[in-house]
């Protein structure tokens, strides 16, 4: 449609796009209306200790339930609410309720960690408004959970721009006793330096390096290097993206000591995933 079009006729979308844009209109609507609706909800994914099988902390996932979409997955969503504005509240809700939960978890005794994601424009945009030390200290005096229990997964491209002030933001984030954590390792454009000048506390393997572990030599000496690597740097490594156990057994033979993966779990509602802690922690005895 948006052919031979005449002088001064102009048609920017064709028909797709068009409906593209519109879906993408609907959705904005729509999305700024889900957290007064409640529509929002977190799923927990067990991170697991690799040679005993305990779990030592749970990931926060956001899913939004929605009248009209169903379920709708972060991928299809977070971009948007980078783009609005929205990641604000709506990361602020997710801090408090992942720490909320925690929070109930560490009262029942069973005090293990929660990993929250933190977007590169979300980090940005909050620090913009020097808001981000502010809702984590908000939020972890509200909940009373121990900021020991809190570790906030950012992505290396948070570590790439505005240097000085993301590193005063990280080691003010640092000193509340919050632990840091690097999302995706591996996949970003980031220069290695930075894993000495951050706080940082765990690298968290990308699951593309996972998937074909045990058939690709690549991906083996790449995820040997990175465990090698942050063995000697005394940071924690998680690998991502744990499917079957023959990754496991590999991953088991490095210094690679946690693990996180629908081999495990698949990430599931806070129901659920008490349930998974309680066996968890039954297992240990
Ligand atoms: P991520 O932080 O890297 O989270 C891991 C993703 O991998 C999750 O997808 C999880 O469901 C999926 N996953 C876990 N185990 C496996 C596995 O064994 N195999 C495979 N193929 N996938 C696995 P999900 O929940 O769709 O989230 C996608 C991304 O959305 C997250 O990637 C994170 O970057 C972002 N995200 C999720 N929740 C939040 C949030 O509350 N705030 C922000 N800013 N981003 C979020
Ligand atoms: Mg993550
Ligand atoms: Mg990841
Ligand atoms: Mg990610």
């Amino acid at each position: 449609h948006a052919k031979k079009l005449g002088k001064n006729n102009y048609q920017f979308f064709t028909p797709e796009m068009n409906s593209a844009a519109q879906h993408y209109l609907k959705l904005e609507h729509h999305l700024r209306q889900a957290l007064e609706l409640g529509e929002l909800v977190l799923h927990y994914q067990p991170q697991v200790k690799i040679d005993n099988g305990c779990i030592i902390g749970m990931e926060a996932l956001i899913r939004w339930h929605n009248h009209a979409m169903g379920i709708v997955m972060p991928d299809q969503f977070i971009g948007l609410a980078e783009e609005t504005g929205l990641i604000v509240p709506i990361g602020a809700w997710v801090l408090r309720t992942a720490c909320k939960q925690a929070r109930a978890w560490q009262l029942a005794g069973m005090p293990i960690r929660i990993a929250v994601n933190l977007s590169g424009r979300q980090f940005h945009r909050f620090q913009d408004q020097r808001q981000l030390l502010d809702v984590v200290l908000d939020v972890l005096k509200e909940t009373e959970l121990s900021p020991e229990l809190l570790e906030l997964e950012i992505t290396e491209s948070i570590l790439m721009h505005k240097l000085d002030t993301t590193l005063d933001t990280l080691n003010q984030i640092k000193q509340l006793g919050v632990r840091i954590s690097v999302d995706d390792f591996g996949t970003g454009y980031s220069s290695l330096s930075y894993l000495k000048r951050f706080p940082l506390d765990t690298l968290k393997i990308d699951k593309s390096f996972v998937k074909d572990i045990c058939t690709d030599a690549n991906d083996r000496a790449i995820v040997s290097a990175i465990s090698a690597m942050a063995g000697q740097l005394k940071l924690e490594l998680v690998a991502e993206g744990v499917e079957d156990q023959s990754q496991l057994d590999f991953l088991g033979g490095q210094q690679c000591n946690y693990g996180q993966g629908y081999f495990f779990s698949k990430p599931v509602p806070a129901e659920q995933a008490s349930a998974l802690l309680r066996q968890s922690l039954l297992g240990r005895q």
